[in-house]
């Protein structure tokens, strides 16, 4: 069943991230079902979906609760145009996510995807300073970071995986050292090359993005609060934006609801996706101040206003799953009783440590990863543990040498005991 599945797929399909050769012996797995944190396969295999399904998922997969509220919304509007018509999930959901985020946070822009968000803060914030008359072509980002990858997202982030090939067609950005790990003085050392770079260049730069505490894509590489504390200081000094790319980050991954929280700041723009339906349907939101909404607000002038779009902005379907999985937020708790089992998680990450092929472990709240010592990457150890974790039902899917869990908050704390024991047992067999 699986075998002629995957046949008509790979007739037609090409799939996002893949060297299309490697089906020729790898093959692809055809999900009939899902429910809860399990995937299921045609041939009655199940997988725990240990990445989240790509980092999307929060409350499990065909969850009641956003199930029936999508398919109430379904029966009413499934879509409607923007820009001149509104709608009421779209209405909800603006205003309870400006009551999640600080107080000078105060106007939400809809988009549909997360490199879209991105594209929509950059290019607000440039927009910004050209409405109040002084042009800055330049964006400031950190070492290893991912920001999406269309054409401006991809520009500012800085994983030559993704970027190198396109480097000649990218915007302008420059990049600032990450902290190189979780203490406070690799924090301190970060800061005082931010603080150069502001010092030499601040005239030309728009805005400041960064991944909060936990860069993603750049192998779950993570900072400690400090740096974002102080990252807002210098911002606000050589008034620069701080675009905080929550995108990966938001809805408690972190720990916390989002993760600068955890430094006690405020950004100028909030990108969020991913969890924001979670992980249901595309959706995407930045967040931003009285001022910036402002410095576009005036009679009509072709250039000033902030003409940007996209067809399926704010589709009532998306915000009404964004709407369902904001009730699971207040209703259960969940910021509160991740603490547990990120707990657990902690507990279970210190055996990883003494194998002898671990260069490091970490973790930031409900994302926890195992760092291998450098394989070459042409070994690919990633896709050994990978097939290892297939074959014992749990969908691992490493970062290179990073092997990561970042499960939806619904896994029990037996089946964590399942996704790690197998991600033990598969870096303690290669060789
Ligand atoms: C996934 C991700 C993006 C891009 O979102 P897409 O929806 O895949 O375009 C941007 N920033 C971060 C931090 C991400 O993790």
């Amino acid at each position: 069943m699986n075998d002629e599945i995957v046949s008509q797929d790979l007739q037609y399909i090409w799939h996002p991230c893949t060297q299309m050769k490697d089906h020729e012996t790898l093959p692809l797995i055809p999900i009939k079902s899902a429910k809860g944190v399990y995937l299921h396969d045609f041939e009655g295999n199940s997988y725990i979906d240990a990445v989240s399904s790509w980092w999307v998922n929060l409350f499990g997969h065909s969850n009641p609760k956003i199930n029936a509220r999508v398919k109430e919304q379904i029966d009413n509007l499934e879509h409607v145009i923007l820009a001149g018509f509104t709608h009421k999930p779209a209405i909800d959901l603006a205003a309870r996510l400006v009551a999640l985020t600080p107080e000078p946070i105060q106007k939400l822009f809809f988009a549909d995807n997360g490199s879209s968000a991105v594209e929509v803060s950059l290019k607000m914030s440039y927009h910004y300073f050209l409405n109040n008359g002084r042009k800055r072509p330049l964006f400031l980002s950190l070492t290893n970071s991912y920001h999406g990858e269309t054409i401006g997202a991809l520009s500012v982030g800085d994983v030559d995986l993704y970027k190198k090939i396109y480097e000649p067609l990218l915007i302008r950005s420059i990049q600032t050292p990450v902290p190189t790990d979780q203490s406070i003085e690799s924090a301190k050392v970060a800061l005082a090359a931010l603080e150069k770079i502001f010092e030499e260049k601040a005239e030309e730069i728009s805005a400041f993005i960064l991944e909060p505490l936990i860069q993603g894509a750049g192998g779950m590489h993570m900072y400690h609060p400090e740096y974002l504390r102080g990252a807002r200081e210098l911002t606000q000094h050589y008034d620069v934006h701080l675009i905080a790319d929550e995108i990966m980050t938001g809805f408690g991954r972190s720990g916390t609801m989002f993760a600068f929280e955890q430094a006690g700041i405020v950004p100028d723009f909030i990108c969020l996706s991913k969890g924001l339906t979670g992980g249901y349907l595309p959706l995407s939101v930045v967040l931003t101040t009285d001022d910036v909404y402002r410095a576009f607000y005036c009679d009509y002038n072709e250039h000033k206003a902030f003409l940007h779009s996209h067809s399926y902005t704010g589709n009532p379907l998306a915000c009404s799953a964004a709407l369902a999985t904001l009730d699971i937020f207040e209703s259960e708790n969940v910021i509160e009783s991740n603490r547990a089992k990120s707990g657990y998680i902690a507990q279970k990450l210190q055996i990883f440590e003494e194998l002898p092929n671990v260069k490091s472990v970490r973790q930031t709240g409900m994302v926890a990863a195992v760092e291998l010592k450098g394989y070459d990457p042409a070994l690919r150890m990633g896709l050994k543990i990978y097939r290892y974790g297939l074959e014992k039902g749990v969908l691992l899917r490493p970062l290179g040498n990073v092997v990561y869990f970042m499960p939806p908050y619904t896994i029990t704390f037996e089946e964590i005991d399942t996704v790690m024991d197998t991600a033990y047992e598969a870096i303690r067999s290669l060789d």
